[in-house]
């Protein structure tokens, strides 16, 4: 029988990349999870709850029962390679200090908002919503009619216009977008969702850029126009990132600087942000880790893409 050698390994993030590599890793290792909810965010489904429509609610209780994996639930706010630790701040106001022998960092990413976003209730201000802030635009759009502009043309912004403009036919629908609407799907794909659009009353402005929010002429504002890595603890801790900001890697996930620390997710360089890419990375960086530890050599990242 193979040794394996028992590790201490934190999952930092518990989206899609590190619920998968922690899943994968609890039968064979200590597995403790940070992250500051108490449930699994499906953001493959935040166009639907921004269209007031209930999300399924994972609690990461349930979904880790019996796994072994220790939840902690806090934001993981300092990161010391060399130590092997990394400190939490817990929601009630504590600072927790966890060692590890290897680390996973799947902290995922966020849509990217320019600084002039006014806060949430600033007196006479448009009000503007995120991916993020989803549940407050169903709110503000519920039982009323007006005008909303979704600023982002990407896969996010066109599927928020179309949820959106179906789930509230009371509301004028305009979807801005700097370049042409969708340029990475086909020609028959934008074909339909011209189509769609014309059947929801969406209008499109293509060629419009927007880097003042509070200029669009709306009466709510949807911001979709690109998203961030969550990459500042990486970087404060001095692994190289690439001009993204996403965090590089070599060819079995580790980071090129700390290789004890494999990345997954939208945080990692080389593949497209997508959950179809954050669960195989995911699965692959919690596979170097268990061919690591019972001293096999971990295996190049292999992601094909079928449709396109
Ligand atoms: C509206 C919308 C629709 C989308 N639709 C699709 C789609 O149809 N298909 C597709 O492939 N992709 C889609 N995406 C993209 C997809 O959701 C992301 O690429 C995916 O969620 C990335 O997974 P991840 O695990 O890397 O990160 P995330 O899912 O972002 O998870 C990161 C986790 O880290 C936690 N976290 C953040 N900071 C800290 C911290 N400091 N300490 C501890 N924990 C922290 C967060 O709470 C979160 O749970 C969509 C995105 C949006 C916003």
């Amino acid at each position: 029988m193979t040794a394996h050698t028992r590790t201490d390994i934190v999952v930092l993030g518990g989206g899609y990349a590190g619920i998968t590599a922690a899943l994968r890793l609890a039968p064979r290792h200590r597995v403790t999870l940070v992250d500051p909810r108490e449930h699994f965010v499906e953001r493959v489904r935040l166009h639907q709850v921004a269209a007031g429509q209930a999300g399924t609610v994972r609690p990461y209780r349930k979904l880790l029962a019996g796994t072994g994996i220790r939840h902690v639930t806090g934001r993981a706010a300092e990161l010391d390679p060399a130590g092997g630790r990394v400190a939490v701040e817990t929601g009630d106001g504590q600072r927790l200090d966890l060692g590890y022998d290897r680390l996973v960092y799947a902290l995922g990413s966020r849509t990217r908002v320019p600084a002039l976003i006014p806060a949430a209730g600033d007196a006479g201000a448009t009000p503007v919503y995120t991916a993020e802030t989803a549940a407050g635009l169903a709110t503000g759009m519920a039982g009323r009619s007006g005008r909303l502009a979704v600023v982002g043309g990407g896969l996010t912004g066109i599927e928020m216009a179309a949820e959106l403009a179906e789930a509230h036919p009371g509301w004028q629908v305009r979807l801005l977008t700097a370049g042409g609407l969708a340029p990475t799907l086909s020609e028959p794909a934008r074909r339909h969702l011209r189509a769609t659009f014309d059947r929801l009353g969406v209008t499109v402005e293509e060629g419009a850029t927007v880097d003042d929010p509070r200029q669009v002429d709306a009466d709510a504002v949807l911001w979709s126009a690109a998203m961030t890595p969550a990459t500042e603890l990486a970087a404060e801790a001095g692994l190289a990132l690439d001009e993204q900001g996403r965090i590089r890697v070599d060819a079995a996930l580790r980071s090129v600087t700390r290789p004890e620390i494999v990345v997954a997710g939208d945080a990692g360089a080389g593949w497209r942000m997508a959950c179809a890419t954050a669960m195989p990375t995911g699965a692959h960086a919690a596979d170097t880790l268990l061919r690591e530890a019972r001293g096999a050599a971990a295996r190049p990242f292999r992601l094909r893409y079928v449709l396109v």
